[in-house]
């Protein structure tokens, strides 16, 4: 049985390796000459620029997510880097009791805990109720949604559901803690507003901050060393060692169906590809309004497409820097307060600014040298994508005008650069979505509302529409790497079962 695959992103990749490991002809149909997606690095002279792995969960044993990891690529191979230190966060109003300003997110929960203490005796109650829910987290397979709950198929099995109650009364407990309420528990400014600072400003649920401490407390949310695209090489040379057959430079211009159901792609050049089965891994909104020119649609599919229910996750302004300098003695990741507000050609306004020294992983840069990203989170893409589409010397012009000030940013702050900088590269909504599709330069698909355990806002089908699948980022809200190969394994799981096929992995390494 054939599978045509829309899209060689890190779900398109992980599903059509699942079906070939059960027996399936699958093409992927790439747009790029490279696999990935958003899961990317570049290379510009000696420099590489990395977009994505800041972070993989489940890079250790012991979680299903390094038991998928481990499934689509040989996870021994792949040396992780793990930070003692997940970001420093300069602050601007109150300094601590040794008259420093920087905040230290420790990833080592007790390290965190003592540290936290010894800054702020007085809030000891407050900051064991802030680390205990984590150690509790730790117990379980995280995030719980994600393991194959199986719904009391046998007592052991049963058993094992029961564990997640104390994890869903925990979550209820704290589900509407948000960084902003947290901080309001600390009676130390210093605390205070180091926790409104840790997302940039933003008011953030707690969980997104207290899943991922837990996980790299377990050293589960590593690096990989080597950067993304070296990452996502590694899953397509697992999809293409099963059989399966990559289309590169390949866009997907249209999905061919007849009386509701899909038959196959239309490329470049008008070719057609038949097949059994259509798989969606690309960009949601393309897929439904553009590749399917919205035939298949009912009310929730259009509440999405007019932001009704969820928001699109931010986009970013990535500058690069290839950097003639040894920086090994600057943390790796760190947020410093702008003395004076910084205005995004977007209008977009920045109080602080994010550098990533990307002193750890060898490979991007030569000796002595470093790659140094500065990143912009931006929900004013259209500024980007509109200016580049009907006025690129605006577009340019606003580029360039971002740029120096971020390179007087840096100088100041790296203590001098200006003259090292050997190469510069922009990045900007328009760049993430003309290289990868994705709806208005999207970084993780949907931007998570205010629950986060909400049911997904899409489901593999699409109504009407029979022999076809969809499964990217876009299926839950937050997206990512593990949201992206879990809907990308679960995918194939649902077209096994659709064709009586029982689902099995085949061991790869
Ligand atoms: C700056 C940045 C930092 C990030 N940091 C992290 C992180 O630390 N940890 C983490 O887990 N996640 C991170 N992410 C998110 C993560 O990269 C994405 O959520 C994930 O890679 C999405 O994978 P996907 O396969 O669902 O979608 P995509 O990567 O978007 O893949 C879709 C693929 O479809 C292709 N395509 C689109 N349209 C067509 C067409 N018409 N024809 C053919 N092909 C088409 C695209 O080219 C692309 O290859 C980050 C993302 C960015 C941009």
């Amino acid at each position: 049985m054939k599978v045509n695959i829309i899209g060689g992103g890190v779900s398109g990749l992980t599903a059509g390796i699942y079906l070939q490991m059960n027996g399936f002809e699958t093409h992927i149909f790439e747009k790029h000459s490279l696999p990935g997606g958003l899961c990317t690095s570049w290379k510009k002279g000696e420099y590489t620029f990395d977009s994505c792995a800041h972070w993989i969960l489940g890079s250790n044993t012991g979680s299903s997510f390094y038991k998928i990891w481990n499934e689509i690529l040989d996870m021994k191979k792949i040396q992780f880097h793990n930070h003692e230190i997940r970001v420093e966060v300069g602050l601007k109003n109150n300094a601590n009791k040794y008259g420093e300003k920087t905040f230290f997110l420790y990833t080592n929960l007790t390290r965190l805990e003592e540290y936290l203490i010894d800054l702020a005796p007085e809030d000891t109650k407050a900051i064991r109720a802030f680390i205990k829910p984590m150690r509790i987290m730790q117990k379980y397979d995280l995030p719980p949604i994600l393991d194959d709950l199986p719904f009391l198929k046998s007592i052991v099995r049963g058993i094992k559901m029961m564990k997640y109650v104390e994890f869903v009364f925990l979550f209820l407990k704290i589900k509407n803690y948000t960084n902003y309420t947290y901080a309001k528990k600390f009676k130390n400014a210093f605390l205070r507003e180091s926790f409104e600072l840790l997302y940039d400003g933003e008011e953030v649920n707690m969980m997104v901050l207290t899943v991922p401490l837990a996980v790299f407390d377990k050293k589960s949310a590593g690096y990989p060393i080597g950067g993304s695209m070296a990452f996502a090489k590694k899953i397509e040379q697992t999809y293409t060692s099963l059989g399966g057959t990559m289309h590169y430079t390949t866009p997907v211009k249209k999905i061919i169906t007849e009386n509701g159901v899909a038959k196959g792609l239309l490329v470049r050049n008008n070719v057609a590809h038949y097949s059994d089965i259509t798989l969606s891994a690309a960009d949601w909104n393309y897929t439904v309004f553009d590749a399917l020119d919205g035939k298949f649609i009912n009310q929730e599919i259009i509440d999405l497409r007019d932001l009704k229910k969820l928001q699109i996750f931010y986009s970013v302004m990535q500058f690069s820097f290839g950097i003639a300098k040894d920086l090994a003695h600057f943390p790796h990741f760190f947020r410093i307060p702008l003395d004076e507000p910084l205005l995004s050609p977007d209008g977009t306004t920045y109080h602080r600014f994010e550098i990533h020294i990307y002193n750890y992983d060898s490979t991007l840069a030569p000796k002595g040298k470093t790659s140094v990203t500065v990143s912009f989170y931006t929900l004013e893409r259209e500024f980007w994508i509109d200016a580049r589409k009907h006025d690129r010397p605006r577009y340019r012009a606003a580029k360039t005008e971002f740029t120096k000030k971020i390179i007087d940013l840096l100088d100041k702050h790296l203590g001098g650069i200006k003259d090292s900088i050997e190469v510069i590269d922009v990045a900007t909504p328009a760049t993430f979505q003309r290289y990868t599709g994705n709806w208005k330069g999207s970084t993780q698909g949907w931007l998570p509302g205010k629950n986060l355990l909400a049911k997904s806002p899409i489901n593999f089908y699409l109504p009407g529409l029979k022999n076809f699948y969809y499964s990217s980022h876009w299926n839950h809200a937050g997206g990512g790497l593990p949201i992206a190969i879990k809907t990308g394994r679960d995918v194939a799981k649902e077209i096994c079962k659709a064709n009586d096929i029982k689902f099995k992995t085949v061991r790869i390494h």
